[in-house]
């Protein structure tokens, strides 16, 4: 039988896996890759460490496209198999915290390196600086870049979403799917810094706390909580809580619907007991005022905003604060309420939603209902997870099966 001749399109995680799992079972493999290198992206994700994968991983992480759809696939080639497959290219892994999993040295560059020599060893051509702009079939596919064609019996379109695109992902991996007559559900930035106009953000610039993010909708209704390390930044929020709340706010902002986050400064206790606390504080400490009183309470940048909301002087007596006052600091500090106008843009978003529809494509093969031969992975689908190693599990399952069925 003639070898497949396989060309993919993006030579990121979900290409690069597609490709050494299409050339070990016998295709002849070309990247075609738009930036300088391969892989960019990989080196920037987990903070230089790359979260690889996640050991709850389900589909319940992940959002968008059809839910069994994304279960046949994780199935497919789930945690296990990525660690076997990760660890057989020299990757030790360790399990960091909540699931999480990293190279034990702690370098993404270590990821990319031990795929960069298994695509070398089978000798895949990589071709970089070569940005697809069209393709097309005759017989073959004809792969069009802005100087070169290449041919392939069958296409893997792994070209990733919009996010970062100084990594690469530019969303032309859209632009091409359409063109083949895939619909793409409009992609929004996803893991992503929310925006806010409150006036006091440039007071609190920089501040770090430990708080439960709520984010609210039009009725009032908590959509989801994530407690962690909430960064306050001039223009609006930041922080690992943030990021994995982001993308319902990003969802709600491009529907035109209103959005807010909660923030809950004293999550581990009830309204009654943080006002039993706060009471305690302001007898035991009757001549201080109140801006004094909330010395090592809570963040000192935090103090003069927190009071001024509830609308007490700063230099009234703690002695001297009523029970209403006292009610109105409790509800600020449990409920700490910024409107939500804006998310920051593609360059500052880790995770695209939207893409592909789900509906259009094999959920065994990742073939296109659309075009015969032509394979779909990664996040050009309508598929992304949660922060935590989710997303690049996302890549390497929809890589393998893609470069898998493509090459049989
Ligand atoms: C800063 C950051 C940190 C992250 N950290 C993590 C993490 O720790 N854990 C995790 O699970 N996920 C993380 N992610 C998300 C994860 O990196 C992505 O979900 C994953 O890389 C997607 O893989 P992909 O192959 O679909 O797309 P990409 O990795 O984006 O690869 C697509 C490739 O296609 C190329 N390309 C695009 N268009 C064309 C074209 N027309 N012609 C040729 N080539 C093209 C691009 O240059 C790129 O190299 C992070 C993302 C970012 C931005």
């Amino acid at each position: 039988m003639a070898k497949n001749k396989i060309v993919i399109i993006g030579g990121g995680a979900s290409g690069l896996v597609a490709a050494i799992v299409a050339a070990r079972n016998g295709a002849k493999v070309t990247i075609l890759e738009r930036k300088d290198r391969i892989g960019k992206k990989i080196l920037a994700t987990g903070n230089g460490r790359c979260n690889l994968t996640n050991m709850h991983c389900s589909s319940k992480y992940f959002h968008g496209g059809d839910k069994d759809f994304i279960t046949n696939i994780l199935e497919q080639f789930d945690v296990n198999k990525t660690l076997e497959f990760f660890s057989e290219l020299g990757i030790y892994p360790i399990n960091v915290d909540s699931g999480k999993v990293y190279p034990n040295s702690l370098q993404a560059s270590s990821v990319l390196d031990v795929l960069r020599l298994e695509v070398d060893r089978l000798k895949i051509n990589i071709e970089c600086n070569a940005e697809v702009t069209k393709i097309e079939r005759s017989n073959n596919f004809v792969v069009y870049t802005k100087d070169k064609k290449y041919y392939g019996n069958k296409i893997i379109i792994a070209a990733g979403g919009k996010s970062s695109p100084d990594l690469g992902s530019n969303g032309s991996g859209f632009t091409l799917a359409k063109s083949l007559g895939h619909t793409i559900k409009k992609p929004i930035p996803s893991l992503v810094q929310l925006k806010s106009g409150a006036d006091f953000l440039k007071q609190i610039k920089g501040v770090k706390i430990n708080a439960l993010a709520k984010i609210i909708d039009e009725n009032n209704e908590i959509m989801r909580k994530e407690y962690g390390e909430i960064l306050f930044t001039d223009y609006g929020i930041s922080g690992p809580p943030i990021l994995q709340i982001s993308r319902i706010a990003s969802d709600y902002l491009n529907d035109n619907k209103r959005v807010s986050v909660d923030i809950d400064f004293f999550h581990d206790l009830s309204e009654k007991e943080l006002d039993q606390i706060l009471l305690k504080r302001l007898t035991s400490m009757p001549n201080k005022t109140i801006q004094e009183n909330f010395i090592g309470f809570i963040n000192k940048r935090l103090i003069n905003i927190i009071i001024k909301e509830a609308g007490i002087a700063m230099n009234k007596k703690s002695a001297d604060i009523k029970k209403e006052e006292r009610n109105k600091l409790v509800s600020i500090l449990k409920k700490f309420s910024l409107i939500i106008t804006g998310t920051n843009q593609w360059n500052q978003s880790q995770v695209t939603a939207g893409g592909i529809i789900t509906s259009e494509i094999d959920e065994v093969t990742l073939e296109s209902k659309k075009v015969k031969d032509v394979y779909l992975a990664g996040e050009v689908i309508d598929v992304d997870g949660d922060c935590g190693g989710y997303n690049l599990q996302w890549a390497w399952s929809s890589g393998v099966v893609a470069g898998m069925n493509a090459s049989n």
